[in-house]
């Protein structure tokens, strides 16, 4: 028995390695998969047939001759299926269909009012079947991030504080009501997966991809793989605690980054100062509620030359810098990628974030890490959730 899922186990990770190859290396023939992973003719033969049949890769153009007849070579089918992914922001459900690489072919949003599990359920539902009816793509799988902890055996959400969830069977629930494979993780984590196979860290070995919105988090990647933990919870960037005075989290303790740096605190900040009486151009339609005020509207005061969003910017860059320094000394990554709402005001917090981590940080690392921001902005999750579909089902699928 053991022989029999051993090689069941061997047979499953060697197609997921070929089709990874196939994946990052864009076309490539049989013989340089052979090369690449050190597989037999027959076994790559085997897995190849096996990818053909089930639609997911396709024989293109005719490579160049080693001496016989020109070999065919091999690409990821983008025409017959496509995946889904469902980003579970607590303010706001993003869902998008892409194909086999990434690229998104329809994406859908809703302001979301509330995270009951079965409200949620029945609005994921909603947009999946309109996405279904207008588009007519076969859906392989879908991806699901979480703003939480997922158990990496059980695939529950353990915790997960910006929704008020503990204990949910979140892929359960939306198996039976969408009837599609589905796959859960935390939204950090598939963020790097989406920046690792469609996004600013290609090819890139060792990273960090840090999400700003409600919540802060990161993805770790080590040596190409995810780390996640022993409980699943690495990479919580945003509780590291970089302001002793600063104020209350969600998570008990005080002056985490997310305090700071989320896109509801930015915004907090610069209501409180408002409140006080500072001058800025954004009092002019400012009515005295915190809803009136959004990040694309700071970003676009402070380039106007707005000296308070350019101060809460500035702000914000620095201790991002501060928290990133701490990453970079313990991790030594070659790239960290900072995504989602950091989109809207990169330009005005990027050289603040990177003169703070030339000063705090280990000179030797530091030099070797660049600070990029997402090429797939705020798709980023949306895209990983749908990378995590494609790349879960491979693994699992006879
Ligand atoms: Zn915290």
């Amino acid at each position: 028995m053991n022989i029999v899922m051993n090689q069941q186990y061997l047979r499953v990770f060697n197609r997921y390695m070929v089709f990874g190859e196939i994946y990052k290396n864009r076309i490539m023939s049989r013989g340089d998969l052979q090369k690449k992973t050190g597989l037999t003719p027959t076994a790559i033969s085997n897995i190849v047939n096996d990818l053909l049949e089930k639609r997911l890769i396709v024989e293109g153009e005719n490579g160049k001759s080693t001496g016989g007849r020109r070999p065919k070579l091999l690409e990821v089918n983008v025409d017959d299926w496509s995946i889904l992914g469902i980003d579970l922001d607590p303010a706001r459900l993003s869902i998008g269909l892409m194909d086999l690489k990434g690229s998104l072919i329809d994406l859908r949003t809703k302001d979301l009012k509330g995270n009951d599990i079965e409200y949620l359920v029945e609005e994921i539902k909603t947009i999946v079947d309109s996405i279904k009816k207008d588009v007519d793509r076969k859906i392989l799988a879908a991806g699901v991030g979480i703003p939480g902890w997922v158990c990496p055996e059980t695939n529950i959400v353990t915790f997960a504080p910006n929704l008020g969830w503990k204990g949910v069977d979140i892929r359960t629930r939306l198996t039976e009501e969408l009837k599609l494979p589905i796959y859960v993780d935390n939204e950090a984590s598939v963020t790097a997966l989406g920046e690792s196979w469609a996004g600013s860290a290609q090819n890139i070995r060792n990273f960090i991809a840090v999400n700003f919105r409600t919540g802060v988090g990161s993805g770790i990647v080590i040596d190409s793989r995810i780390y996640k933990g022993v409980t699943g919870s690495s990479g919580e960037i945003g509780h590291i605690p970089v302001d002793e005075d600063g104020s209350i989290c969600s998570c008990g303790n005080y002056g985490c980054l997310e305090t700071i740096a989320s896109t509801p605190s930015i915004c907090r900040r610069l209501y409180s100062l408002l409140k006080k009486g500072m001058p800025s151009v954004i009092k002019d339609t400012f009515t005295g509620k915190l809803e009136d005020i959004n990040i694309s509207m700071i970003a676009e005061a402070a380039r106007s030359g707005d000296a308070l969003s350019i101060e809460v910017l500035n702000q914000v860059g620095r201790y991002i810098g501060l928290a990133l320094s701490i990453a970079i000394n313990l991790l030594n990554p070659d790239v960290i990628v900072l995504g989602a709402d950091a989109v809207e005001y990169e330009d005005i917090i990027l050289s603040n974030v990177r003169e703070t981590i030339r000063s705090k940080a280990l000179f030797t690392p530091v030099k070797r890490c660049k600070v990029v921001i997402s090429s797939l902005g705020r798709a980023a999750p949306i895209v990983g959730a749908g990378i995590l579909g494609l790349q879960s089902h491979l693994t699992t699928m006879v």
